[in-house]
């Protein structure tokens, strides 16, 4: 069956999401808008979109071959992707390789010390309450997921961070951290969704240690476009 664009379900921050003439698929259309901030600072990343698509799908194609299901269907454009139709999951899981961000602000740490075992981290998904960081108790207490789910949940966030470190390493990038939402599909299957792409992550590289991701933007360092599309030549995209 030739899968249709149809209307738009939802427009967020960095992406839009559109129903297809299957009801278990969607289609994602990633703008160049960039918000950092819970939205408070906004602007655009030229061609950021194209960077991210082909990025999210081309590494989430590799995590399917490890065993990591994800929501990757087909790159129908530069820009958009027929993925799986799932309900999100409420919760933004970090994983950390290296103190930086918000942790080294809690913590009271300088960003770049190596941590000794990968550092998993939820937040629940509320925009208008800024994400608060949450834990095992609370997710399964309010019912964002089961112990059963979050367990599958875990664990398939340590095998992307063990996996894309590796591959990243290869590339001269070190992984310091990142965030992954996973969503259920109709049969409640729990898969990896939304994108993996330098909006999500933190890429330093690993001679330098300059940044390649939205931290040149959240920073008001400038090279935003240059550094997304440095990661797009790494991957061999
Ligand atoms: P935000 O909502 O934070 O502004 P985006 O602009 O990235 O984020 O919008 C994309 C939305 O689509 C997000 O809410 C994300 O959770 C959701 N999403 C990602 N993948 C899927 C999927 N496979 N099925 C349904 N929704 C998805
Ligand atoms: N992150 C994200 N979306 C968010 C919050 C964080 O993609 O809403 C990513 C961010 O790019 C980084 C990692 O999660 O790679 C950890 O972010 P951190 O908690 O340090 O927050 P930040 O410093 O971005 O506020």
């Amino acid at each position: 069956m030739d899968i249709v664009k149809g209307k738009q379900l939802y427009e967020g921050k960095a992406k839009k999401v559109f129903e297809t003439n299957d009801p278990n698929l969607v289609i994602v259309d990633y703008k160049d808008d960039a918000t950092a901030f819970n939205g408070e600072k906004k602007g655009t990343i030229h061609d950021k979109g194209i960077v991210n698509n082909k990025m999210s799908d081309f590494l989430m194609s590799l995590l399917e071959k490890e065993g990591i299901p994800t929501h990757f269907v087909k790159e129908i454009s530069d820009r958009e992707t027929i993925v799986k139709k799932v309900t999100i999951i409420p919760l933004e899981v970090i994983v950390r390789n290296i103190t930086a961000g918000s942790l080294s602000k809690r913590v009271g740490k300088p960003e770049g010390i190596k941590l000794s075992v990968p550092v998993i981290e939820y937040s629940y998904k509320d925009d208008e309450l800024g994400d608060p960081m949450v834990n095992d108790y609370h997710i399964i207490s309010f019912g964002w997921a089961t112990k059963e789910e979050l367990a599958v949940i875990a664990d398939y966030a340590l095998k992307v961070n063990a996996f894309l470190i590796n591959y990243l390493k290869d590339v001269g990038v070190d992984l310091v951290d990142f965030k992954l939402e996973f969503g259920k599909t109709a049969d409640g299957t729990i898969i990896l969704a939304d994108e993996i792409s330098p909006d999500t992550c933190r890429f330093w590289d690993s001679k330098t240690g300059e940044k390649l991701d939205k931290d040149r933007f959240r920073r008001n360092m400038g090279g935003e476009e240059e550094a997304y599309q440095e990661m797009f030549k790494r991957l061999g995209l």
